[in-house]
């Protein structure tokens, strides 16, 4: 990985970073904090969102980490075989830290 795409990946990062951070507090007014009206439906909604909430909280914290992981010398390096992972894996799947044979094999 050059520097180039290392600057480009980062970007990137950064903007998932943005975007889930957006979802997870979201500052319209599509959220009624009033709970006890709140129907059968809305509740299950309010579930399925809490289940997805931890999904986005755990690619958060993976994408948070491997913004840093850009800036050490194991940048692009699969963490179990230590191959090089391909750029555009990790252009589409920022949060990765291995390679698609590691990945599939887990
Ligand atoms: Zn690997």
């Amino acid at each position: 990985m050059n520097n180039q795409q290392r600057d480009s990946l980062k970007q990137l990062m950064k903007t998932r970073i943005n975007e889930i951070e957006g979802f997870l507090s979201p500052t319209g007014d599509d959220s009624d904090p009033d709970d006890e009206s709140a129907s059968l439906d809305q509740k299950i909604a309010s579930a399925v969102n809490s289940q997805v909430s931890q999904n986005e909280k755990r690619e958060l914290a993976l994408i948070r980490n491997n913004l840093q992981w850009l800036d050490s010398d194991d940048a692009g390096y699969c963490q179990r075989c230590g191959e090089e992972i391909p750029f555009a894996r990790l252009q589409a799947v920022p949060a990765t830290r291995l390679c698609i044979g590691c990945a599939e094999r887990s």
